[in-house]
């Protein structure tokens, strides 16, 4: 058993230590003593208030003994629809409790015990098994980000590489210069994949021109957002596309370090991108002067802890430096002043995947696959109420109930469709007229009050209660607020309960005080959180009128 000084050894040199840190002793021990925290705090220099307020905010560091084999199951909308519920009844005898969506919606329901996700809809049935890979596309469908990903062994370098894996880099060093790069990168309309949808290419630039070294690219890898799992099929079948896209990003920015925050719920992934990293250094394409260039970079992996609001990129850095991680306020943006206050490029899983087969294949290309005036495509996690649950890669611009009816089989047996929500959870829900209408990009999206941000659909039938999804909905963005600003933090709680039945009597009071409260959440609050949560009511009032007004009428 590794002694404290050897744990404090191994990661004396670690540029962001807090979180390995305190993972080697919460695998070492089970749990996260007071010894353990004091220790850790005299370490790194940590007041140790300030210490235990951090490792009390993350969901998945135990305080009592043992608690890393306590069940930990998923109650996320989707697997709350697959039997959630009766799952963590019956596993309330070892003490099992909830935990957010943990990205398995397309095969549910994931229960972590003692650092590994098993799988199942009964107890009896859980079961470790790999994530499920996207279905093959439709004809006529040209593919980005999958387009290889089905293949054996796509996972290994072997296996990359036998798919003109790390050609894009090799091109790169060899015959394009960073400014050549980042063109490319500005022709092909690239943008935010991770829901922000800032153009790639003016975000390199920012982190290219700003003054300031070290330069960081930092890879977001915290998918927390409910009925997202998109980026996860990436890491688990093709790993090394995001680390490519990784060293490009650093070759333009000028950066030579690069960093992936990986969420805690997917221990599999932390497995094969740490080995995927091994593969990619021992190969020259990640290290000292790659491929005999000048051109230097490597990739630390770090694990977070369970958090929602890490998504977020400034409480991500935050977590990163080992501080509490509260989002940071804005200006300045990462680009100028980042991880450890250094010009620093935070991008999405999907769209560092999306680098690579630019550069291959063109800007003009990758532009080309979307639809009308459309660049690109979109990957989008698909769940619940529909017959072929999954992850897609969309031409951007695609109907909507194309992909609903003709790419994943339409409604279960019986069935009708009554809503989805975008962007996850955070975009809120859309309704009938949507889903006859809406195609799959920014601009149409918005016109419904919502937003396609990271591509979670989750679907739900006629049979649901509306009212009851909006409730757990905001109990979410409740337990997930991380407190620093009382509109959502309050916000999110009274929504909760006026969702529960509370609030004024009348109806159309009742009305005006949720629209109160949205209001002044999205105009006050100081991240994504607070800004998006008022889209559940907001847009349960206004696609599901009859079904309030029923739940009005009954409490
Ligand atoms: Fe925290 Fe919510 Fe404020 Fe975001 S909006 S900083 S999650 S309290």
């Amino acid at each position: 058993m590794k002694s404290n000084e050897d744990i404090f050894r191994a990661f004396a040199n670690h540029p962001a230590p807090l979180l390995p840190i305190l993972h080697t002793f919460h695998d070492r021990d089970g749990w996260l003593s007071q010894d353990s925290i004091r220790a850790v705090a005299e370490n790194l220099q940590i007041p140790l208030a300030e210490l235990y307020g951090t490792v009390t905010f993350y969901h998945h560091f135990s305080q009592q003994s043992s608690g890393k084999q306590v069940p930990r199951v998923c109650t996320g909308p989707i697997c709350r629809l697959n039997g959630a519920d009766e799952i963590l009844q019956d596993m309330s005898a070892q003490g099992a409790s909830e935990m957010p969506c943990a990205g398995r919606c397309d095969d549910p329901v994931p229960v972590i015990v003692g650092g590994e996700v098993l799988v199942g809809l009964s107890v009896s049935g859980l079961e470790a098994r790999p994530s499920m890979l996207p279905s093959p596309p439709q004809k006529g469908i040209t593919e980005c980000v999958f387009a290889s990903i089905r293949e054996a062994n796509q996972a290994s370098l072997a296996g990359y590489r036998a798919s003109q894996g790390y050609r894009a880099l090799e091109t790169a060093l060899l015959e394009m210069t960073p400014q050549k790069v980042l063109e490319a990168i500005n022709r092909s309309g690239l943008a935010g994949r991770g829901g922000a949808g800032f153009p790639t290419g003016r975000k390199w630039q920012a982190v290219r021109d700003a003054a300031g070294h070290p330069k960081f690219i930092v890879c977001n890898a915290d998918e927390g957002e409910p009925g997202c799992f998109k980026d996860r099929v990436i890491m688990d079948y093709d790993p090394h596309a995001m680390i490519e896209g990784m060293a490009l990003a650093g070759y333009v920015c000028g950066a030579e370090e690069g960093f992936i925050y990986l969420r805690y719920e997917y221990p599999g992934t932390f497995n094969i991108l740490d080995n995927a990293l091994t593969e990619a250094r021992a190969a020259g394409w990640l290290g000292r002067q790659i491929q005999d260039s000048e051109f230097t970079f490597d990739i630390h992996l770090v694990r977070g802890a369970g958090a929602y609001v890490c998504g977020e990129e400034g409480s991500l850095l935050n977590s990163m430096e080992g501080k509490h991680p509260f989002p940071r306020n804005r200006p300045p943006y990462p680009v100028t002043n980042g991880f450890n206050d250094k010009p620093t490029a935070v991008n999405n899983v999907e769209t560092l995947a999306c680098v690579p087969p630019i550069i291959r294949n063109s800007a003009e290309w990758y532009q080309g696959l979307g639809l009308g005036d459309e660049s690109g495509t979109k990957l989008i996690s698909l769940s619940g109420d529909v017959a072929k649950p999954g992850n897609y890669e969309v031409p951007l611009g695609l109907p909507l109930k194309t992909l609903l009816y003709e790419w994943a089989g339409g409604p279960l047996p019986g069935q009708t469709f009554q809503a989805v929500t975008m962007a996850g959870l955070s975009g809120g829900f859309l309704g009938e007229e949507a889903l006859e209408e809406a195609s799959l990009c920014e601009k149409s999206i918005r016109s419904y009050g919502s937003f396609l941000g990271a591509g979670g659909i989750m679907v739900f039938d006629a049979r649901r209660d509306m009212v009851e999804v909006a409730r757990q909905a905001m109990s979410f963005f409740a337990e997930e607020s991380c407190g620093k600003c009382f509109p959502c933090r309050i916000g999110t709680e009274r929504l909760t309960e006026r969702l529960g039945g509370s609030g004024p009597s009348e109806p159309a009071a009742w009305k005006a005080e949720i629209q109160d409260l949205g209001k002044a959440m999205a105009a006050t609050s100081a991240c994504g959180l607070g800004v998006a949560a008022p889209l559940v009511t907001e847009s349960l009032l206004r696609f599901f009128p009859e079904q309030v007004a029923a739940f009005l009428k009954g409490r």
